[in-house]
């Protein structure tokens, strides 16, 4: 057998790998790469293979920069099965549409762009001097109706008639659909038969809703091999759902190559037990001073996190009584996911909720805020509340608005609960905002751009670095040392280079064999 990596190598997105023996070829995960939106681009269009020979794909979890890519693959001519747990298939199916939706509406940014100034230069042109304000503002009236939404139809006539290049979407709402009908879910520790002489198994990694570990067996000629996927691998005795798997079935334990993530590989997270009484002195703090609580978050599993963690919070008597309103159409689809799929919880969660006849996320403190009118009410309300919206990022979506809402407002607090990567709002302000609370919040407050103008930033910005989703690097280590299972090689990857590289000599001192593959490196198994 014979694995190449072609994603996620010495970076953490892009998740791809492809597994071949005599008969079969099977991808490991089609992930999205994220990022600067140039380099991306070309990463994400071109795929490395054609998705004709595949046989069958096995998909870790349905976070995109693990799933955003199957459409893609669709679209060129892919003929298996995309295999996962029930779970992550049932995420996927609003996931993956919600991809197609950014990808279409970034098409449509993009055209415009190029549009508008294809037309300022056809109207500087004509009088030898750059365009002036009014013009300026008559050729966008032409590209938009109303407010600022663009008018798709006239820009793509014009495209057309001054036989311009059209952007197109790296794939659209149609193809995500088309993608949905080849998925095929599975539960845990079910062996399925993936290729002539392959099988694969399931177990629960602990990452997200549906995530799992993959054990992929080829027997070739009475010669066996095992390779063992982690995927994303969670945190141990975080709530919700059930820890990472450490006893393995007999059969599955003896491998042959352990691929394995490395996102914090040279890093500790706080301890999960001060997570709560934080989020606790949060809330009591904002209260205090009449303020508001915002909290961008990802719609899939760290809303519903914050909303478990919340909802015990009240039912212990322990949170001020105000109201949550969760202002994300996406991540209400998303929580009926969870709702539908219990027997991934775990036993305190059985115990505390469901056993009570309790739904974790819903109380009566709480509401799912579904059209733009109710969200446009809510940015306006002045008594003390908590949001919860996504994108988790501030790269999009309602958090925006109300972040020009209440971002100048010193009484509330901005609360990060998730990565924020280089270059994102949600990156600026967690760092702005810590730096202008470092200098005693003297002078005037930092100054943040969205939607094309300036916002002070006069909120208190927090951060709870506990909810994240992926293991640290004694979570990894103590994974690779208390599991049950017989490691001959270890390949890193998922990880910036310097947390696959710092991983990497740790299992070395350890005395392990070790790999941190390079994009597009293979190795026999
Ligand atoms: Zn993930």
């Amino acid at each position: 057998m014979n694995v190449t990596f072609y994603g996620a190598t010495r970076e953490v997105t892009g998740s791809m790998h492809l597994l071949k023996d005599e008969s079969d070829y099977i991808l490991l995960d089609c992930g999205m790469f994220q990022g600067r939106r140039k380099e991306c681009e070309q990463k994400n269009k071109s795929l490395p293979f054609d998705p004709e020979i595949l046989t069958n794909m096995a998909l870790s979890h349905a976070h995109i920069d693990h799933s955003g890519r199957i459409p893609l693959l669709v679209k060129n001519n892919f003929k298996g099965r995309v295999i996962c747990t029930r779970a992550t298939a049932d995420a996927c199916a609003f996931l993956l549409k919600d991809s197609a939706h950014i990808q279409e509406s970034d098409a449509q940014y993009l055209n415009y762009k190029m549009l508008r100034s294809f037309l300022s230069k056809m109207k500087s042109a004509g009088k030898d001097a750059p365009v002036d304000r009014r013009e300026q503002k008559e050729i966008k009236e032409i590209l938009k109706k109303g407010g600022n939404r663009l008018d798709t139809e006239t820009i793509s006539e014009l495209i057309k008639t001054y036989h311009l290049r059209e952007i197109e979407p790296l794939y659209s709402i149609r193809d995500a659909e088309n993608a949905l009908r080849y998925f095929d879910g599975y539960p845990n520790r079910h062996s399925i038969e993936i290729g002539r002489d392959m099988t694969l198994k399931f177990y629960e990694a602990g990452h997200i809703l549906g995530s799992a570990f993959s054990v992929i067996k080829s027997l070739k000629n009475g010669v066996k091999r095992t390779v063992f996927y982690t995927g994303d691998l969670g945190r141990f005795h975080k709530p919700l759902l059930k820890d990472p798997v450490l006893a393995f079935e007999e059969e599955d334990r003896d491998v042959d190559l352990l691929i394995i993530e490395s996102t914090y590989g040279n890093r500790r997270h706080e301890p999960i037990d001060e997570m709560v009484d934080k989020l606790k002195s949060v809330l009591v703090e904002t209260f205090n001073r009449g303020g508001s609580v915002l909290i961008p978050s990802f719609a899939f599993g760290r809303t519903q996190e914050i909303v478990y963690a919340l909802h015990k919070l009240y039912n212990n008597k322990e949170a001020p009584r105000a109201p949550i309103y969760v202002d994300s159409p996406l991540a209400t689809n998303l929580t009926r996911v969870f709702g539908e799929h219990l027997e991934l919880f775990d036993r305190e969660t059985h115990r505390d909720f469901l056993e009570a006849g309790e739904n974790p996320f819903t109380f009566d403190r709480i509401e799912f805020i579904g059209s733009v009118e109710e969200s446009m009410a809510l940015m306006r309300e002045k008594r003390p509340h908590v949001v919860i919206a996504s994108s988790g990022m501030c790269e999009g979506g309602r958090i925006l608005h109300h972040l020009r809402y209440k971002a100048h407002n010193e009484n509330n607090t901005i609360l990060i609960v998730g990565y924020m990567a280089a270059n994102t709002l949600g990156r600026r302000i967690l760092e702005q905002g810590r730096e202008y609370e470092k200098s005693g919040r003297s002078g005037p407050p930092p100054l943040i751009k969205f939607f094309n103008k300036e916002y002070p930033l006069r909120a208190h910005v927090e951060k709870l670095d506990g909810f994240s989703a992926h293991a640290d690097r004694d979570e990894l280590l103590s994974f690779i040392e208390k599991s049950d299972l017989n490691i001959k090689k270890i390949a890193v990857v998922h990880g910036e280079e310097d947390q696959a590289l710092s991983f990497g000599r740790l299992l070395e001192n350890k005395g392990y064999s070790v790999i941190i593959p390079k994009a597009g490196q293979s190795m026999a198994i």
